[in-house]
């Protein structure tokens, strides 16, 4: 058995999950929770492991990536210990410390360093984007004080410190899990390839979030999929997805600014609807907190929303520009501030909410090892 921490719970507390303690074990959340299941029991058994200070058993959970956070074990808590706050609360407290530069820490706790460390990356990104044109007004008058090598350099710095980070998280994670699935060894029911299958599935569908989604206080079951949960993460989720593709064959085939009829532009197009649709939906309901789920957004997961939102919009607007011959001097200056977003949000990677992107899929693909 793991050492036991005897401040995990005021430490857990910083990560949003306040009102764990008032629970008496009566094990009703486990037994609402449509996607518990034989090897993957929660929300619980994770209040016990919080309860006991027992840290290692909660990193090394695939149960925690279960969940998406729907509210309905919250919503039938006698007690009002708000589980699901808590699973939300011990996902963000995972990436923290699954993330070894401490940043995460900082990130989730604090935010002023948020902001502040938001807008100082936003910097150092204008600077680096002008080295890319150096013959601008601007660029001239930045590197008449501070060179342009010097700048070019602190770029790849960040880049290549945030993406050594968000390595060293994944193989953090996953060696946990992979400790954790070895010592049940005895499961392993499904082949690697069977739970890759069943991983891309989930991913594709959204199946798990489906039955999920439907009844926190019978809500969600009266209104129609487009606005359910799911289909709003969905959305959001594919909408990147989509948007990173197109930006990826943008860069390989070097034609984008001509007409909007190439398939790079379709599809950037089509997933920028998505994504715009998606993060909509996410921060309205934030906003007017249709059901307890809503009701305890932290800053970060405002922030990471409400960057996909504006990469979005911004990316839209580039091709209207280019589509109707828009100011040139707006166009440009809208299309740094789209790319300092969407370098911000593959730079914040492993030290946000981002990260779950990578985390739920290696949680599922231990789930799937052991299911019949
Ligand atoms: S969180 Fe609530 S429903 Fe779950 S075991 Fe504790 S008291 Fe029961
Ligand atoms: S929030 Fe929903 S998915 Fe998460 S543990 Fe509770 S009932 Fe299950």
């Amino acid at each position: 058995m793991s050492k036991v921490d005897p401040k995990l719970a005021k430490d857990i507390a910083k990560y949003g999950a306040v009102d764990f303690s008032a629970c008496y074990n009566c094990g009703n959340c486990t037994a609402v929770c449509s996607l518990t299941e034989e090897n993957a029991s929660f929300p619980r058994m994770m209040i016990r492991y919080s309860m006991l200070g027992m840290k290692e058993e909660i990193l090394s959970s695939k149960e925690l990536w279960m969940c998406y956070h729907c509210g309905d074990c919250s919503a039938t808590c006698p007690r009002q210990a708000d589980p699901g706050e808590l699973m939300a609360g011990l996902r963000r407290y995972a990436i923290a410390n699954y993330e070894p530069s401490g940043i995460t820490k900082l990130i989730f706790k604090s935010n002023p360093f948020s902001i502040l460390l938001t807008l100082v990356l936003a910097t150092i990104l204008g600077f680096f984007l002008l080295t890319m044109k150096p013959d601008f007004t601007v660029s001239r008058w930045i590197f008449s004080w501070m060179p342009y090598a010097v700048i070019h350099l602190m770029g790849l710095i960040v880049f290549s410190f945030t993406g050594l980070t968000a390595l060293l998280g994944i193989f953090s994670m996953s060696r946990r899990l992979n400790r954790k699935h070895s010592t049940d060894s005895n499961k392993t029911k499904k082949s690697v390839f069977q739970s890759i299958g069943e991983v891309l599935t989930e991913i594709g569908t959204m199946g798990r979030y489906q039955k999920c989604s439907t009844d926190e206080g019978e809500y969600w079951s009266t209104k129609p999929n487009l606005v359910r949960p799911w289909f709003v993460h969905w959305s959001i989720m594919w909408g990147f997805i989509g948007l990173l593709f197109a930006t990826i064959l943008d860069f390989l085939f070097k034609d984008p600014a001509t007409t909007i009829w190439l398939p790079s532009r379709i599809l950037g197009t089509v997933s920028g609807l998505f994504l715009i649709y998606g993060t909509s939906l996410a921060m309205y309901y934030r906003m007017t907190k249709p059901t307890k789920t809503y009701e305890a957004t932290k800053l970060a997961d405002w922030m990471f929303l409400f960057f996909l939102w504006i990469a979005g919009l911004t990316g839209f607007w580039m091709e209207v520009a280019v589509s109707f011959n828009l100011s040139e001097t707006l166009s440009q200056v809208i299309f740094m501030i789209h790319t300092i977003i969407s370098m911000e949000l593959v730079i914040l990677f492993a030290f946000s909410k981002f990260a779950h992107a990578a985390y739920r899929p290696i949680a599922l693909y231990f789930l799937a090892r052991n299911r019949e």
